[in-house]
């Protein structure tokens, strides 16, 4: 069918470098990730402020989260922080209250909450919990090279929109004889098409070129043979974006050999999770990547790689930037979008100074030291 052949003459490539030293870092296309679908973000309340609520999680979020608090107050932005703590231990009670907060408040900013492997089965992960209770469907990640940060590859500005509630993420197995395990992975046409139209919609008010569907309907011939056709399906709607599919194994391999190929990619959930985890490397690693979970009433912002990172917690090593970028996320959600472009402008003009590069990637600064240095490139109120 067309859907397996690239159609437009580009490919995948973007014609122009999207490193260009006139680039203005801090103006789209990194404002672009605003929700193409109807989510509209909850109104400001009187002064214009709003509120948001903010889960600190375990790990390194809740040094992060007050590093992203202060510099909401040095760049004045109008957020108030409705805070509630869920960590791993935590009871399911706390959970639903963290739910709940945020179906009061409509957008939320999160640590990741740890989960413990050694626990029963029926302890559900937490993050998980959030994200199928408010229907957070589509995860979507930015990739792109950032100035100032050393990598084998330049020029990589990749989309990733990934199915986020079903998959191999139904939390449904069972031990149907001792020592037999059964996995389910739900993949449902009316979901798959659901996360297909908002990758091109995505596309489309990105002004990108390219979708990538990735699977693989060669092993598993219903489940992603089913995703792979409602992705074709949902291709031939938007046709001035040139659509292909790639087996995952072979994506895996053109992304760390030749990342610059892909534009927007759109996946079922467990595959979405390793590709963001290896175009988070390919960037940088996982202090650098922000993240974002929309659904059509919610959105909830987090690092791209949902990372506890308890190894590092409460050293002030941790890198501060995929927490920072997105908040900045959040607040292009909130329509914010001069307060989001001036912190993003801060936290990359930041990085261009190696000075401010925590270990994680390749220096020697504190993650304390990088956030002064984010502070004194806002612009003077
Ligand atoms: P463990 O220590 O048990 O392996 P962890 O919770 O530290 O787990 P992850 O959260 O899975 O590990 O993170 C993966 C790796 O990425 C870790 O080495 C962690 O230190 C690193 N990492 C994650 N986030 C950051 C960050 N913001 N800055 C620097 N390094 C990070």
């Amino acid at each position: 069918g067309h859907a397996h052949t690239k159609r437009g003459g580009g490919g995948g490539v973007r014609s122009q470098n999207p490193l260009r030293p006139d680039k203005n870092w801090g103006d789209p296309p990194w404002g672009v990730l605003t929700h193409p679908l109807p989510l509209q973000p909850p109104p400001a309340k009187y002064g214009g402020r709003h509120t948001v609520t903010l889960i600190p999680g375990d790990g390194i979020g809740p040094e992060l989260m007050l590093h992203v608090k202060e510099v909401f107050r040095h760049a004045c932005v109008p957020v108030d922080f409705e805070e509630v703590r869920v960590s791993a231990e935590a009871p399911e009670d706390d959970v639903h209250n963290a739910i709940m907060a945020i179906r009061r408040n409509g957008v939320a900013l999160k640590g990741n909450i740890e989960t413990n492997h050694n626990l029963p089965p029926s302890h559900k992960s937490r993050n998980n919990l959030i994200r199928t209770s408010l229907d957070l469907y589509a995860n979507v990640i930015h990739c792109q090279s950032l100035p100032g940060v050393e990598t084998r590859h330049r020029d990589i500005d990749i989309l990733i929109v990934r199915e986020n509630t079903e998959g191999e993420y139904s939390s449904l197995e069972h031990e149907s004889v001792a020592g037999v395990v059964e996995s389910l992975k739900i993949i449902t046409a009316g979901r798959s098409r659901r996360i297909a139209h908002y990758a091109f919609r995505l596309a489309r008010a990105a002004a990108r070129r390219s979708v990538t569907a990735v699977h693989k309907a060669n092993i598993m011939k219903l489940g992603d043979g089913l995703f792979l056709q409602c992705c074709q399906e949902v291709a031939a709607e938007y046709p001035e974006i040139s659509f292909r599919s790639m087996i995952v194994d072979n994506t895996t391999m053109q992304l760390v050999s030749r990342p610059q190929q892909f534009d927007v990619m759109v996946m079922p959930n467990l595959y979405g999770n390793i590709v963001n985890n290896v175009c988070a490397g390919l960037v940088g690693g996982p202090g650098l990547v922000p993240g974002a979970n929309y659904g059509h009433d919610y959105a909830v912002f987090e690092t791209a790689t949902r990372n506890t990172g308890k190894s590092i917690a409460n050293r002030n090593i941790a890198n501060p930037t995929a927490a920072l970028l997105a908040a900045c996320m959040m607040l292009d959600h909130l329509r914010l979008h001069g307060h989001a472009s001036t912190i993003r402008r801060a936290v990359l003009a930041s990085l261009d100074d190696p000075r401010t590069h925590t270990p994680d990637i390749g220096g020697q600064g504190t993650t304390s030291g990088a956030v002064q240095s984010i502070i004194s490139h806002l612009p003077r109120a």
